[in-house]
């Protein structure tokens, strides 16, 4: 495989804000016939992840690494980030316009001052068949123990918790400050016991870092309910020093895993799903890789993110989102702010994951962090 050292971009189309937001305070509203939005590839609105901080207590080699995120580094200032009330508002309409699933992400999720009354606000909202939103959130697990049972109560069902070694050594170096992967296993252990469900654990893997984890990872988590979910390091942003070289291929881990406990696959639930299921062949759990790139899912990408600043972004990649906390603080009514919305959906192109091999991309610097947009 090529090996990559500069970050691509596939840009938005540009849409002026301002323009953006005259425009839709005049147009018709979206109807329900027009339901669920489609963009250029047909490909349907239906999950939104939403990032409350671009903050976090970490600092993992592939997403914040210290030497770029020091103490210098130029975090958002507080009245940059949409209040919780802004966030719902913004929530509601992308669930009338057809999103059945929502993320909270960040940054580090919950360092964010009393998360669980936005989880409050977002637990509530229904889609236009009258059916529950699947709300969910992932996090460093780092404050997990002394938050799942509020989580829970706020309406939270269910969480993804990030942990990339059980070993302490390679976890310890890899999050960047030293944080002990006990604490984070003991989140994990509290997300079980209070029942939020599923409880899953995502671990990205980088060549001669953390690969020697796979196994052990498999291995702990097997026969206890939590999925295991690999992840192929990506080249999101611009700081954290990808190259081909450090990813190890989902089929590799497959097989890795495969050579001691026998898997069956049994792959995506749903199309829109990021990551390939297979079952132990002993009954003993399941595990999920998601490749996003050695075998990138764009055709399937049904995701739209939308940061702690208020700016809604197509893709993973992309360099630049559409700010719609302005026309929000101007006081766009709520089928303008859909409109708005659905103008965005209905433009977007993006494939980048598809395109990384194609030489026809225009070579970027400016790729947004996986901490500003969330995973
Ligand atoms: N701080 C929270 C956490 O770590 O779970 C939420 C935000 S974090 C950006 C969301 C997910 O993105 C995490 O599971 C993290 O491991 C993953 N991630 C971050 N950088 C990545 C990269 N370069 N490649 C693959 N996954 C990455
Ligand atoms: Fe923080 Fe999550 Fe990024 Fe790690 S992956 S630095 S925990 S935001
Ligand atoms: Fe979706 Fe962009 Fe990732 Fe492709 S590269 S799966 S379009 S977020």
């Amino acid at each position: 495989m090529k090996a990559f050292t500069l970050a691509r971009v596939i840009p938005l189309v540009p849409i002026d804000v301002d323009d953006a937001a005259e425009h839709t305070l005049r147009a018709p509203a979206v109807k329900p016939n027009e339901l669920p939005l489609r963009d250029t590839r047909l490909r349907p609105l239906r999950d939104l992840r939403i990032s409350v901080t671009d903050r976090c207590n970490f600092r993992c080699v592939y997403c914040m690494p210290k030497e770029v995120f020091g103490k210098d580094y130029a975090f958002l200032p507080r009245r940059e980030l949409l209040s919780f009330e802004e966030i719902e508002r913004i929530a509601r309409a992308f669930v009338g316009l057809g999103v059945e699933k929502i993320r909270l992400t960040g940054g580090e999720p919950l360092l964010r001052k009393d998360l669980e009354y936005l989880v409050e606000l977002l637990a509530r909202l229904r889609t236009p068949r009258g059916e529950d939103v699947e709300l969910t959130l992932t996090t460093n697990g780092s404050l997990l123990s002394r938050k799942a049972q509020s989580l829970l109560d706020a309406g939270l069902k269910r969480i993804t918790v990030s942990l990339d070694s059980i070993d302490e050594a390679v976890f310890q170096r890899m999050n960047g400050v030293g944080f002990p992967a006990a604490l984070v296993m003991e989140g994990i252990d509290a997300a079980l016991r209070v029942g939020l469900a599923p409880v899953k654990v995502n671990m990205v893997v980088k060549r001669g870092v953390n690969d020697t984890q796979i196994l052990p990872m498999a291995r702990h988590f097997r026969g206890t309910g939590v999925e295991v979910r690999f992840i192929e390091f990506m080249d999101v942003g611009a700081s954290n020093g990808w190259n081909m070289k450090s990813v190890v291929p989902s089929s590799e881990i497959v097989r890795r895993i495969d050579a001691v406990f026998p898997l069956v696959r049994t792959g995506r639930e749903k199309p829109s799903d990021t990551s390939v299921r297979f079952r132990y062949a002993d009954d003993q759990g399941k595990i999920g890789v998601i490749s996003s790139v050695s075998q990138p899912f764009c055709g399937d990408c049904t995701r739209l993110r939308l940061s702690a600043d208020g700016q809604l972004f197509t893709c993973l990649f992309a360099s630049r989102g559409l700010d719609i906390r302005k026309p929000l603080r101007n006081g766009c009514a709520d089928d303008a702010l859909r409109q708005l919305i659905a103008d965005l959906w209905t433009r977007r192109a993006d494939r980048y994951s598809e395109q990384r091999d194609e030489s026809s991309i225009t070579l970027d610097q400016s790729k947004v962090e996986m901490s500003f947009i969330g995973g």
